[in-house]
């Protein structure tokens, strides 16, 4: 293909595209298909000489739409938003056509100096402390992960990196493994599994703090501090604690102007995962959720899931670079450059020894130390496309939307006597169930994805099989919402008149 077929190609893909969005609640939601259903359905090798453009098209309706789950039809209402923009999107092909690796400032100093900024814009949109703003002269920042489970990782890293130099400095003779073995982390039973993952990848223990609907499933001060004063008690170190702001099972709220304090006290570097519930900070209504975040070692949400940036992009912000680069830090010859050391002298990054002064503060000049992999895509594009053409108050208004929707689902189930609501709506999540045993939620639930007409997951809750109402699609509209509810009463009424409940 040269560059005048793709021209007219091109302009043909974001034809289909459009057509694909505008078009798309008129596919099932969930696809009908068993697994393996693909592999039949094209040859078991490569081919020899290349297929042509039309072919390859053909074979999307044919091959790829039959298996694809339609998480931007107006009827999903699974899991969490992944995020859908047309801005994101043209962004995303501006990236894939520079397609850098911004592993450093040289490697393509504007995705990093892009990112840096992006990061600070959406800070500020936050009301982030200073801290962890760079360009300012507090010590910390913002970088972009590929998702809130690498962020979570990467803050355990950090954590376990400066609980050992901390406890190496006050005893050098202790021996690092002898450290690791009794280091402890914390998280909420609540919490994303990634958390629990995060634990078993760094090789670290990881407790589950218990809580209580009556709690409103948050990790209550008294029951953190008990834990801690255990395992001290029983020789153990702890060292993290991974707090969430809206769980995935309810979009519960951990109380961190509480337990901010008690972790900060010991010592514990406290992670925030907002993963889902982060875009709602940029509406003042919702920012007090985030209170408490002074607290915080570091800070992650997805604005792939709910602010209008497609898929990857996870914004994490740190309140002490140096204590992640601390952890990360290589320098192999190959990837040192000319500006690394004259940016520092005049950027003040307090994690590279060369950097001496303090002022003013510049962008950060690399990337490879704050994350996993050394490959990064240049994804603040997206960002940029997408608070440039939405602005604050297009984004907020999205965001508002969303949560009277939620509100709108919320009215009709406690309309109906039927039903409970099994966790208060905060933001765009409903858990709902029919009032009657777990077997008829599970029946109900069953039969509400087999129809395909709308999707959902459930949840566990206190014991209780809860069925969850996300708010995802960009195009959701009440008449949706509607339409979604009087298939969820016709299949109740169906299965209550089958089931004893
Ligand atoms: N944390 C929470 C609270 C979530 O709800 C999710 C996903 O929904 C995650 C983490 C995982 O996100 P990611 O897929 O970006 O790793």
């Amino acid at each position: 293909m040269d560059a005048a077929e793709f021209r007219r190609r091109g302009k043909e893909m974001v034809d289909l595209i459009a057509d694909y969005l505008e078009n798309i609640e008129q596919r099932p939601v969930y696809p009908d298909v068993e697994p393996g259903y693909l592999r039949s359905l094209i040859p078991e090798e490569a081919p020899e000489e290349p297929d042509t453009y039309e072919d390859v098209v053909k074979d999307i309706e044919r091959v790829i739409m039959p298996g694809v789950t339609h998480w931007h039809s107006p009827y999903f209402y699974a899991y969490f938003p992944t995020a859908n923009s047309f801005p994101a999107m043209l962004a995303d092909m501006l990236s894939g056509a520079i397609g850098c690796i911004g592993f450093s400032w040289a490697a393509s100093p504007a995705c990093t100096e892009l990112e840096t900024v992006m990061m600070d814009w959406l800070g500020k949109m936050l009301k982030l402390p200073e801290d962890f703003i760079a360009g300012t002269h507090g010590q910390g920042g913002g970088v972009i992960q590929g998702t809130a489970s690498e962020a979570t990782l990467v803050a355990l890293l950090a954590a376990r990196s400066r609980a050992v130099r901390m406890i190496l400095a006050s005893d050098p003779q202790r021996p690092e493994t002898g450290i690791t073995s009794k280091l402890v982390a914390y998280s909420s039973d609540q919490a994303h599994c990634s958390v629990e993952r995060a634990g078993m990848i760094a090789g670290v223990r990881m407790k589950k703090i218990p809580t209580e609907q009556s709690d409103k499933y948050a990790v209550q001060g008294e029951t953190l501090r008990r834990m801690i004063q255990e395992d001290k008690a029983a020789g153990l170190i702890p060292f993290y604690f991974c707090a969430t702001l809206g769980t995935t099972p309810s979009c519960a709220f951990d109380h961190i102007t509480e337990l901010g304090p008690i972790c900060n006290a010991e010592k514990i570097w406290m992670h925030i995962d907002a993963a889902y519930a982060g875009s709602s900070f940029i509406c003042p209504e919702f920012r007090p959720l985030l209170n408490g975040i002074e607290f915080a070692d570091s800070f992650n949400f997805n604005p792939h899931k709910w602010l209008l940036v497609n898929f990857d992009c996870s914004t994490m912000w740190v309140r002490k670079r140096s204590d992640l680069i601390g952890a990360f830090k290589m320098d192999p010859l190959y990837l040192k450059h000319d500006h690394q050391d004259s940016v520092c002298s005049t950027n003040p990054n307090p994690l590279i020894p060369l950097c001496l002064t303090l002022s003013p503060p510049l962008p950060q000049t690399t990337s490879q130390h704050w994350q996993i992999p050394l490959g990064r895509r240049f994804r603040s594009l997206k960002m940029w496309f997408v608070f440039r053409m939405y602005g604050l108050k297009g984004l907020q208004d999205y965001i508002r939307k969303h949560v009277e929707l939620a509100k709108e689902f919320e009215s009709l189930v406690r309309a109906d006597q039927r039903f409970e609501i099994s966790a208060d709506v905060v933001l765009g999540l409903v858990c709902f169930r029919l009032k009657g045993s777990n077997e008829v939620n599970e029946t109900l639930l069953k039969r509400i994805n087999n129809g395909r007409k709308i999707h959902l997951v459930p949840c566990q809750l206190s014991g209780q099989f809860v069925l969850r109402f996300a708010v995802c699609a960009r195009t959701t509209e009440s008449r949706h919402i509607r339409e979604a509810w009087r298939l969820i009463t016709q299949l109740a009424e169906e299965v209550m008149q089958e089931l004893p409940h």
